[in-house]
C-alpha cells in the first residue's frame, strides 16, 4: 500500500465520507485516502427511532466497504498518534502514513468513568437504564417493560452528539407510555444542566407547548454527577441555573452530601462524551481535549495543512450531520487552496447546524441554527417542506423517517449536495 496520499482522512463517519466524496467527484485524480478500523457505517439520527420501535435498527447499518467511495483508499487501521509537525499520522497495524493536507474526523467516544455507576446501571439486565446513543434496541425494550413510576431523562455536562436526541427520546417514549397505559401511573421528568429546553427562540416556544401538553417535570441547572445502579439514584450536583417547570408533577428528591437525588424506574441518557484520545494526546487540541480550528475555515489554529471536521472539532454549535453538510465544502475548498500553495481563504461556515425534533409519533419541529442560535430555516430545505418548520408537522416527521435517510445514504455519502 502506498504510505503517502495527497489528502489523508482519520475516519469514515458521517463527515469523513461526504469528504471524500466530495473531493472524489470535484477531482477524480486527486490521491485520498481514508482511515478507519470499523466493519460497519451507521446512520445514527435515525437510532432515536429505532430507540422509540419505529424504525429497523438493521437499516442505520452498512458494511463499509460499500460506503468508502471507489476512488479513494480505504486504510482499514486505526490511527494512534498524530505527528503534524512531521505531516505524518502513526497507525496500529500499517506504521506510518503521510500526507499533503491532514482532516480529522474521528468523530467522538464515550467516557463513562465521568459519571461513575452509569455503564454498570446501562449493563444491568434489570436496571431500565440505557441510551440510544450506545444501544437503541435495548432502550425500546425498558420502554416497552416500563409498568409506571419515574421516567427520568437526563445527559451529561459535555458536549454530547446532538444535543435534541435525548429530548427527542423522552417525547417519543411518553407517547409509548400513554398507548401502553400506564402514562397515568407515571412520572415524566427531563433533568439538564441547561436553564432552557432549547436555546433558539421559536423552537423554545414550540417545545415548551410541548412540554405542557405532555405534563413533563423540566429539571434545569442539573448536573450529572453520578449514579448508584442499585438504588436506581441518579445523582445531580446544583448549578446556579437552577430551576424548575410543571413542578405540579411532583418528583421526589432526595438531598445528601450536597447533592440531589433522583430516584428513577426508568433511565435514559446521552453517554458523556469527549474526543477519541489520540486527539486529546495531540498538539492540535485545545485544553478540553477536542480539535481547535478556526470556527469559519475549519483549518487548525496550529497547522496550516491540517483540518478538523464534525463531533471532534471544537466548534460552538451542535454537534451533528447537518452540521457536516455544511462543513464538508468549506474544507474541500480550503483543501484544494492549500494543495495549490493559497492560503485557506474559505470562512464560510456560520456554525449551520440542525436537530430534527421528534415530539410524537407523527410530529416533528426543525430546528436550524447558526452561531449566534439564530433560526435560520435552509431555503433548500424550506422549499422542499413549504411551511414554517419551527412548528410541529407530520410532514417532518416524514423527512426524518424516510427523506432523510435516503438523502443521507444515495446523496450525501455519495458527495453530491442536497
Ligand atoms: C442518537 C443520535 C441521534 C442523532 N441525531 C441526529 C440528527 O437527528 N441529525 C443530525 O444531523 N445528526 C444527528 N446525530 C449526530 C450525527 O450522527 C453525528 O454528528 C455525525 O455522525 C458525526 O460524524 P463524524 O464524521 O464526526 O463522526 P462519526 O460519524 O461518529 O464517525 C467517526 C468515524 O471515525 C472512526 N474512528 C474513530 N477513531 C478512529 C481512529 N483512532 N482511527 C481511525 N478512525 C477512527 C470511527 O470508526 C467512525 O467510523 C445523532 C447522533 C446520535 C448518536
Amino acid at each position: 500500500m502506498d504510505n503517502h496520499f495527497s489528502i489523508l482522512i482519520i475516519g469514515a463517519g458521517t463527515g469523513g465520507i461526504m469528504l471524500a466524496a466530495q473531493l472524489n467527484n470535484k477531482h477524480p485524480n486527486l490521491n485520498v485516502g481514508i482511515i478507519d478500523p470499523a466493519d460497519f457505517h451507521y446512520y445514527q439520527p435515525a437510532w432515536t427511532l429505532v430507540g422509540a420501535g419505529t424504525y429497523d435498527y438493521e437499516k442505520t447499518k452498512r458494511p463499509m466497504k460499500d460506503i468508502i467511495p471507489k476512488k479513494s483508499t480505504w486504510i482499514k487501521d486505526k490511527v494512534t498518534k498524530i505527528d503534524a509537525k512531521n505531516n505524518q499520522v502513526e497507525t496500529s497495524s500499517n506504521g506510518l502514513i503521510s500526507y499533503d493536507s491532514l482532516v480529522v474526523a474521528p468523530g467522538l467516544t464515550y467516557n463513562f468513568d465521568l459519571v461513575p455507576g452509569l455503564k454498570q446501571a446501562f449493563e444491568d439486565p434489570n436496571g431500565m437504564a440505557g441510551s440510544v446513543y450506545t444501544d437503541a434496541k435495548k432502550v425500546w425494550k425498558d420502554i416497552q417493560n416500563f409498568k409506571g413510576g419515574v421516567a427520568l431523562f437526563t445527559q451529561p455536562t459535555t458536549p454530547i452528539k446532538c444535543g435534541g436526541a435525548p429530548q427527542k427520546v423522552m417525547y417519543l417514549a411518553e407517547a409509548a407510555f400513554k398507548k401502553q397505559g400506564v402514562r397515568d401511573k407515571s412520572k415524566v421528568i427531563l433533568a439538564t444542566n441547561g436553564g432552557v429546553i432549547f436555546g433558539v427562540q421559536p423552537i423554545k416556544e414550540t417545545l415548551m407547548k410541548v412540554v405542557n401538553r405532555k405534563n413533563i417535570q423540566l429539571k434545569f441547572g442539573h448536573q450529572l454527577v453520578k449514579v448508584d445502579p442499585q438504588e436506581k439514584i441518579a445523582w445531580y450536583k446544583l448549578g446556579d441555573n437552577v430551576g424548575a417547570h410543571n413542578e405540579g408533577v411532583g418528583v421526589e428528591t432526595i438531598d445528601k452530601d450536597g447533592l440531589v437525588g433522583i430516584k428513577y424506574d426508568f433511565l435514559h441518557t446521552a453517554p458523556p462524551s469527549v474526543a477519541p484520545k489520540f486527539v486529546q494526546d495531540s498538539e492540535l487540541a485545545n485544553e478540553a481535549g477536542w480539535l481547535e480550528v478556526d470556527k469559519n475555515s475549519l483549518q487548525s489554529t496550529k497547522y496550516d495543512n491540517v483540518f478538523g471536521l464534525g463531533d471532534v472539532a471544537a466548534l460552538p454549535t451542535a454537534k451533528t450531520g447537518a452540521a457536516i453538510r455544511k462543513q464538508v465544502p468549506v474544507i474541500v475548498d480550503n483543501i484544494l487552496k492549500i494543495l495549490n500553495g493559497e492560503k485557506a481563504t474559505n470562512n464560510n461556515y456560520n456554525g449551520y447546524s440542525s436537530c430534527p425534533l421528534v415530539t410524537d409519533y407523527g410530529k416533528m419541529v426543525l430546528a436550524e441554527f447558526d452561531y449566534n442560535n439564530k433560526f435560520i430555516p435552509d431555503p433548500k430545505l424550506k422549499r422542499m417542506l413549504v411551511f414554517n418548520s419551527d412548528k410541529e408537522h407530520w410532514r417532518l416527521w416524514m423527512f426524518k423517517k424516510y427523506a432523510l435517510p435516503y438523502l443521507y445514504w444515495n446523496k450525501m455519502m455519495k458527495g453530491q449536495d442536497i
